[in-house]
């Protein structure tokens, strides 16, 4: 076992505190991972406060790690110790069914051991995730990051990258494809970077005026404020895809006038409440809504690798661990430019 210092939650209502616990000891196929930093997800907001029932604490929350690998089980292959790996929002799943077969673990039909606030695939031992000093976790889960790649700008890769990534790949984004993401923080910057990457025209739909100008640094062609009648007017039937990253609840309505024919909105932001749609949103132009859960672990990797040869990471504010309660007031006031990451160093000072 492993003796490990984290911050939690202890109920919905507390801030988050110092907490010691342990990481069990090594299995054959397992890692221990030194962390180095953890990106901070809304999720962690949504689920720290309970917002979406059944939370279970105390929390560790954190599913954007990455780090140093500081041991391996006898049958590990593809990790050496002093590899950098990194580790998403999943530490395990069935691996037998068939959405685990076919690479989309996130989908899996049994059981998937998030990284916290879930439980392995005993169904009964908690996670705890990466606002932590380590981890351990099967080598099946963890991801190769390159040597030169800058860790703390991997590290939202690991949630915020594959979560707007996969979505992009499945409705098959490209050269040609107009492409809206509404909302720019952790998980629109990625998909309006992840988007341009793959040669789509794309526009950011904000509330905030203040990002019309990083919009464009990050690699959006046009932005439409919201809040403006007229802009979102000129705006309507353009899209082929909206990638909704909205983590309050909105007015659906406005951002499916937003599609043409044929279009879908994707929604990859969790509002604890349901969002409204009324038929004459979707029968005119036949369109659709989706959603989306993270992405498989070869899609993650292959996202990692994408953005290691296209030079993209996020953008982000490295904070201490200690910082994490202010990051997520700042967070609920859209004031993230655009992920806050954890420097988990600074836990064992
Ligand atoms: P974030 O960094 O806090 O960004 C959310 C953005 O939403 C804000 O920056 C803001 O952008 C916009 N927004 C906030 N309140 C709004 C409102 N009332 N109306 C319209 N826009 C509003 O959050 P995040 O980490 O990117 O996460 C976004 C959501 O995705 C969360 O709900 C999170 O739980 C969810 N998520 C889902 C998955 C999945 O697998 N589906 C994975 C990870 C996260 P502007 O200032 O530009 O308007
Ligand atoms: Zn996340
Ligand atoms: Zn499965």
């Amino acid at each position: 076992m492993y003796e490990t210092l984290g911050y939690a939650a202890r109920t919905a209502r507390a801030p988050l505190e110092p907490q010691r616990f342990e990481r069990r000891a090594l299995g054959g196929a397992d890692l221990l991972l030194e962390i180095a930093y953890c990106g901070v997800c809304h999720s962690d907001i949504h689920q720290a406060r309970d917002e979406w029932g059944g939370a279970t604490f105390p929390m560790v929350p954190g599913h954007e790690i990455v780090g140093t690998v500081v041991a391996t089980g006898a049958a590990v292959k593809r990790f050496r110790a002093g590899d950098r790996a990194g580790v998403g929002c999943m530490v395990d799943a069935c691996r037998r069914c068939a959405s685990c077969l076919r690479g989309l673990e996130s989908y899996c039909e049994q059981h998937v051991s998030w990284t916290y606030n879930g439980t392995e695939q005993d169904q009964k031992t908690p996670t705890q995730g990466g606002y932590s000093t380590q981890i351990v976790v099967d080598e099946r889960f963890a991801l190769r990051i390159r040597a030169d790649q800058p860790l703390e700008r991997v590290a939202p890769l690991l949630c915020a990258g594959i979560t707007t990534w996969s979505p992009l790949r499945h409705w098959k984004v490209g050269a040609g494809s107009r492409v809206a993401v509404a909302g720019l923080g952790g998980l629109g910057h990625m998909a309006v970077k992840l988007a341009a990457s793959l040669g789509a025209e794309v526009t950011l739909l904000s509330t905030s005026a203040g990002k019309r100008a990083d919009a464009a640094r990050l690699g959006a062609h046009d932005f439409v404020l919201v809040t403006d009648d007229d802009a979102m007017a000129r705006a309507r039937g353009r899209f082929d895809l909206v990638l909704d990253t909205v983590s309050a609840h909105h007015p659906l309505a406005r951002y499916l006038e937003l599609l043409r024919l044929d279009g879908t909105l994707v929604l990859v932001g969790a509002p604890d409440k349901p969002l409204e749609v009324g038929a004459f949103s979707l029968i005119p132009r036949r369109r659709s809504v989706a959603g989306s859960l993270i992405g498989g672990i070869a899609e993650t990797q292959e996202m990692l690798d994408w953005c290691a040869d296209h030079g993209i990471g996020a953008d982000v504010e490295t904070i201490p661990v200690s910082a994490v309660n202010e990051a997520y007031e700042r967070m609920l006031r859209s004031d993230v430019r655009y992920r806050f990451v954890l420097d988990v160093a600074s836990l064992r000072r």
